[in-house]
């Protein structure tokens, strides 16, 4: 049997080698100095760099450090959830695997924690190492997020945030296949509070996330949160029907009353280029909930794990005496 420890901390992994064992030795470090029993979890999404060799190391060395390995890259979001769906601390810490998010910040979450929040997360003051667009892009993504969502997601965080176990229970009741955590932890809307730090730039190697696979978070962030774009393709439709209207009724109007034809193929391209546009971009909004509801209702596994250090929690039904 595990025993329930003070904290969990889950990592998730994409070719984060040789960082791993540094990225421990922090936060075992800070671990001991709070004086809190711990286990971490780490969660290989299929890194093709030898980044599971590493963290089987250090679980031979350390009880503690437990793993769970993923067949193939199933994306960061999955693998946070599956280390969520293992941890059984009092509280969880998730942090990045490429120490951008620095272990020394876990003391002051945790003060603020034992203060009686359930949710502390970290809030990038600023933010070293990342381009210009990805800044931007960013930076325009909480902002649409904060306009069309009914409740507020915080600016500027990532996932660096400490849990109680019961936003943990919580989170792992939501079972929806798209997962954008810190909106889900937002919409739970449990007792919180942040903590400011200076975002570190990566210690070595490459963004795991491309900007297609922050494209992918954003909408899954919008359409899981949000009917706002649906609500804007049919008030667009409304207004064009409108328009049209009007329109039509000018187009008559000169060709009976005034005997004058509204001249020809320039506004003919204009408006079927616009109207064939248009309703391009209305499909694609609806297509992108279709699909979620698609992959929802499939209900398939969200990962399929390798390999695993992690004995599973005896459910009282099928205990032996
Ligand atoms: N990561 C992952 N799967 C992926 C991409 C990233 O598990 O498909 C992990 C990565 O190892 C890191 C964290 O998620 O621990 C954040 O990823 P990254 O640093 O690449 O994102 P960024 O900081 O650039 O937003
Ligand atoms: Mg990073």
């Amino acid at each position: 049997m595990r025993n329930i420890k003070d904290i969990s901390v889950i990592i998730p992994i994409y070719n984060e080698s040789n960082i791993i064992l540094e990225l421990y030795e922090r936060l075992v470090k800070v671990l001991t100095e709070l004086a809190l029993s711990y286990e971490i979890i780490f969660v290989n999404d299929g890194s093709s760099d030898d980044s599971m060799q590493q963290i089987l190391a250090l679980s031979r060395k350390d009880k503690d450090v437990l793993y769970i390995d993923f067949n193939r890259n199933f994306g960061h979001q999955i693998a946070v959830s599956a280390g969520m769906e293992q941890c059984l601390g009092r509280c969880a810490v998730i942090i990045d695997g490429d120490l951008q998010d620095p272990p020394e910040l876990i003391p002051k979450l945790y003060s603020e924690y034992k203060k009686g929040y359930d949710v502390v997360y970290a809030q990038r003051n600023k933010r070293l190492g990342e381009t210009f667009l990805k800044k931007i892009t960013a930076k325009m993504f909480y902002r649409i997020l904060e306009r069309i969502t009914n409740f507020t997601i915080p600016f500027d965080a990532g996932d660096f945030r400490l849990i109680d176990k019961k936003v943990v229970v919580a989170l792992n009741e939501m079972t929806e296949p798209n997962k954008f955590l810190r909106g889900q932890i937002a919409w739970l809307g449990f007792s919180h509070t942040s903590v400011k730090f200076d975002r570190d730039s990566r210690k070595q190697g490459v963004s795991g996330y491309s900007y297609g696979k922050m494209f992918r978070l954003a909408l899954d962030a919008i359409t899981g949160f949000s009917d706002r774009p649906l609500l804007f393709v049919s008030r667009l439709g409304l207004i064009i029907s409108l328009l049209s209207f009007f329109i039509i009724l000018f187009a008559v109007f000169s060709y009976f009353a005034l005997d004058r034809t509204v001249s020809g193929w320039t506004s003919l391209i204009i408006s079927s280029a616009f109207i064939g546009g248009i309703q391009l971009l209305s499909i694609g909004i609806i297509g992108e909930y279709i699909a979620r509801i698609d992959k929802s209702v499939k209900k398939r596994p969200l990962y399929m794990v390798k390999d695993t250090n992690i004995i599973p929690a005896v459910d009282e039904g099928s205990k032996d005496d």
